[in-house]
């Protein structure tokens, strides 16, 4: 039974409990949102997410296989999960992805699913994503320029990008957003450019401060431009930024460009951190809850799934580490212990 508030009075009544008892972690903060990690490869190598050398892939079979992933799913939503996120490494890039997600969304409970993807196979895919299941996406875009495209991923093309994020709108994927991560000297010259895509159509495009995961300290080191710094570049160029109240939950704090079509976002890990808000738990492709995007403290789910755990003891071990949760990273304090890179967590 849950105790609710009857509309007519503010007495607190018993109901019979139909929404579960949410996965509440020490400080009270409810968590409803899974990121998963479909795979930890990817077709692109971005210098702000891998290293360019020395990059390790995990074996597939330590991997979670198709069926471990939906049981997991499966309990995330009878523990209340509503909301998931598909990520990688590259989500599309997993097989069977079309299928896997047709079985989340048929989860009761499970009211969302979105991808962060790099767009370059949507072009083929974003149809048939759709009819699956999938509500939205968002798309890594750091960059205008092709040429710059190409160093920015190691090897990656623009065009078929464009095309997969155009498919993407065209079949309803939407409301659309675009992340890109700030790096000096490679594309903090272009926000502007990149901002000026919401002018004319409703998507939101994002600045994201970069972090300094594994392997890429170096590039966090030289690279970092804060979100107070982008911001000052685009009212430089468009004048003040009109504030936009964004959902509870949302670490980015948006704007619009006045009169645009679309809104800005600016996510700000490193100079501004959300803690306090944080609603997430992170699945990873080799199935360890991941408490924090930026602290290595992972709770062991495909061990126990492969010795035979029943849902009940599995449901057990996700309640407690989620209990467990860390309130924040400790980047201000100088703890870069991540433990691994982005592509390997799941960004
Ligand atoms: N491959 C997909 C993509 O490109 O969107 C999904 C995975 S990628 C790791 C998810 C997000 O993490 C991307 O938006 C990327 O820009 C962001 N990201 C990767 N490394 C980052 C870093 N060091 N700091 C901040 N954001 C990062």
């Amino acid at each position: 039974m849950v105790a609710t508030l009857a509309p007519e009075s503010t007495a607190i009544v018993p109901t019979p409990a139909r929404t579960p008892t949410l996965a509440r972690d020490a400080y009270g903060r409810a968590m409803t949102y899974l990121r998963i990690s479909l795979t930890d490869r990817c077709n692109f190598r971005c210098v702000y997410c891998m290293p360019a050398i020395g990059m390790k892939f995990q074996p597939r079979d330590e991997m979670l296989t198709d069926e471990e992933l939906i049981r997991l799913v499966g309990l995330f939503a009878l523990l209340g999960f509503t909301k998931l996120r598909l990520t990688g490494g590259e989500p599309t890039v997993r097989p069977h992805l079309v299928d896997l997600i047709r079985r989340m969304k048929a989860f009761p409970g499970i009211d969302e699913i979105s991808m962060t993807t790099n767009a370059l196979l949507l072009g083929r895919i974003a149809p048939d994503l759709k009819a699956a299941g999938l509500n939205r996406v968002n798309v890594s875009l750091d960059t205008l320029d092709p040429a710059k495209f190409k160093l920015m991923t190691r090897g990656g093309r623009f065009d078929l990008v464009w095309q997969g994020l155009e498919a993407a709108d065209a079949v309803g994927l939407t409301p659309i957003k675009l992340n890109a991560v700030v790096v000096r000297g490679q594309n903090d010259h272009e926000v502007g450019d990149l901002a000026a895509l919401t002018l004319k159509r409703p998507w939101q495009m994002r600045f994201l401060e970069i972090m300094p995961l594994e392997g890429v300290g170096a590039v966090h080191d030289e690279g970092l431009v804060t979100s107070a710094e982008t911001q000052a570049r685009l009212e430089a160029r468009f004048g003040p930024l009109e504030p936009v109240d964004a959902p509870p939950g949302d670490p980015a704090r948006v704007w619009r460009i006045p009169g645009a079509a679309g809104t800005v976002g600016f996510i700000s890990p490193v100079s501004a951190p959300f803690c306090a808000f944080c609603n997430r738990v992170r699945l990873t492709s080799d199935g360890k809850l991941r408490l924090c995007l930026l602290r290595n403290d992972e709770i062991e789910l495909r061990d126990l799934l492969r010795g035979g755990a029943d849902d009940a003891a599995v449901l057990r071990e996700i309640r407690a580490g989620i209990w467990r949760k860390p309130w924040g990273h400790g980047l201000a304090e100088g703890d870069r212990n991540t433990g691994r890179g982005m592509s390997q967590i799941g960004g």
